[in-house]
């Protein structure tokens, strides 16, 4: 058998997890034209010990590595690529843009999640019952584990064993600027933003535009947040787009369809 090692995205050189085999790491390799992307233990799954992957002619590029985004091992340690489509986030996604996004998830409890693209991941919170344009309204956001870039693109079906799964449909996207960018004689970043428990972002989405502030009222492991609505020329207490518009912004499905239509596409109908 001839192994091509095509990507080593680890904290670890190759030697390193060679010979430790405790040691965490993720790695994404070809395999006679099979993409492997996971965590050690997948690479198990595909009947090659990490031994015999050093033994077997992989070439050690391990100084061309790809440094692993340390903000995404949570992330990574909660998913078996093997069988969700989720990404994960092993692209080399440039960051650098300013977008958010709102996902629809159809878990045990549907939610939504909002995530805002802050310093190459995007920084995430589950919102119980999504954003809303009243700025009398005040939504819990419980913050979630960073997610990786290419989740702004994610819509399809989690399989039910796997965590969070269910249906995801990308509610709402769009750019986002930082209204407190010029707060103070020093400019503001998200990432200060954050440590500092207020957010003021500008969305530009297709249903949702102005705005939002978001406050840490609660730290620990699952810090607990407040998304409200700032009064601005796009706030309205009337409109109520989480129960009226229920359809995707990429695809016009409804969670429905999505479900559906994913469940032919793993049968082969479509
Ligand atoms: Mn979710």
């Amino acid at each position: 058998m001839n192994f091509i090692l095509t990507h080593w995205v680890s904290t670890l050189t190759l030697q390193e997890f060679v010979k430790n085999p405790d040691a965490p790491c993720c790695v994404f390799v070809l395999v006679n034209g099979i993409a492997i992307n996971g965590e050690r233990r997948l690479a198990g799954h595909a009947g090659i010990s990490h031994k015999s992957m050093f033994n077997c002619g992989f070439q050690d590029v391990s100084k061309r590595a790809i440094p692993m985004n340390d903000k995404l091992e949570t992330y990574r340690s909660k998913r078996d690529f093997h069988s969700t489509r989720e990404p994960s986030g092993n692209s080399g996604r440039r960051k650098g843009g300013r977008r958010f996004v709102i996902q629809k998830h159809d878990a045990s409890r549907l939610h939504y999640d909002f995530r805002l693209e802050i310093d190459g991941v995007l920084v995430s919170w589950a919102v119980p019952k999504g954003l809303s344009t009243d700025p009398g309204e005040k939504r819990l956001a419980i913050r979630t584990e960073d997610h990786p870039l290419e989740y702004l693109d994610f819509e399809g079906v989690i399989p039910k064993d796997e965590y969070g799964g269910g249906t995801v449909m990308i509610w709402d996207t769009g750019p986002y600027r930082n209204l407190l960018a010029n707060r103070g004689k020093d400019s503001h970043s998200m990432e200060d933003s954050l440590e500092d428990g207020l957010i003021e972002v500008w969305l530009d989405g297709e249903k949702l535009r102005g705005g939002f502030a978001l406050k840490r009222t609660e730290g620990g492991k699952k810090p607990r947040w407040l998304a409200i609505k700032m009064k601005d020329e796009h706030a309205d207490a009337r409109r109520n787009p989480v129960s009226t518009e229920t359809k995707s912004v990429a695809s016009g499905r409804d969670l429905d369809e999505i479900a559906r239509e994913e469940a032919n596409e793993q049968v082969g109908l479509t």
